[in-house]
């Protein structure tokens, strides 16, 4: 089995030249090759939706984690329960944080997101997907070239350093169009924010409606340096 510790061995590849660009044969390997061993860690914005229902496809009793912050959109909750009726087979985790809210408030002030975003990510989002992937030997993530520099030469198959594992990214050659024309074509349930100028959806603290087309994460950590909560660094 490919994992971390295995990576240098021979890895498959994919072509990209299919109706999909390649997302459903990279799905279908990577549930036949790591079973149970495999999590998506879905954060039910737009492109969470197009793989949760190519996965249904493939795997549908597939695990799903949601890295519950506390902070999100109510509209991101509805959206998850929508998914549940759509997909009842799917196992869909909720993944809270070690610290809640009042207790992160007391440990590190109040409204950590506005003065030190980096540290309230690392508490509500990193530490809590490294627990849940420990244990497994790859994660599914919704990452695309097309969405921002740092995300350019992402693969299909990455060893990902920070968290010793094996990431996969089957959507790494789809358009913001092509993942818009999915979700109508097949009429799937999403987020009702991303009609109302929100087209990259994290918690309600950071994240601002968008106006500049060009940069669709724009609207994320807006007045901060930042433009990754750091799940998908190395
Ligand atoms: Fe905290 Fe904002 Fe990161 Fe959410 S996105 S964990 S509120 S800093």
């Amino acid at each position: 089995m490919l994992t971390y510790h295995t990576w240098d061995e021979e890895k498959p590849s994919f072509s990209s030249d299919n109706e999909t660009k390649g997302a459903l044969d990279v799905l279908a390997w990577a549930y036949d090759h790591y079973q149970d061993d495999i999590v998506y860690a879905c954060s039910f914005g737009i492109e969470g939706i197009v793989l949760i229902d190519l996965i249904a496809k493939v795997k549908p009793d597939a695990e799903i984690v949601f890295l519950d912050t506390g902070l999100h959109f109510r509209e991101t909750y509805e959206t998850i329960e929508k998914v549940k009726k759509k997909y009842p087979s799917l196992r869909i985790i909720m993944k809270q944080p070690n610290l809640s809210l009042d207790e992160q408030a007391k440990q590190f002030g109040d409204e950590l997101w506005k003065h030190n975003p980096n540290k309230c990510c690392e508490l509500r989002k990193i530490v809590p997907l490294r627990e849940v992937l420990t244990g497994v030997s790859a994660w599914i993530s919704g990452l695309r070239r097309e969405q921002s520099s740092t995300r350019r030469h992402v693969e299909y198959l990455n060893k990902d350093e920070k968290f010793r594992s094996i990431k996969i990214c089957p959507l790494i050659h789809w358009t913001w169009k092509d993942v818009w024309n999915y979700v109508h074509k097949h009429e799937l349930p999403y987020n009702e924010l991303h009609d109302k100028g929100y087209p990259s959806i994290g918690c309600e603290p950071c994240t601002s409606p968008v106006y500049d087309l060009e940069n669709l994460r724009s609207g994320r950590w807006a007045g901060h340096e930042k433009i990754e909560c750091g799940l998908h660094e190395s």
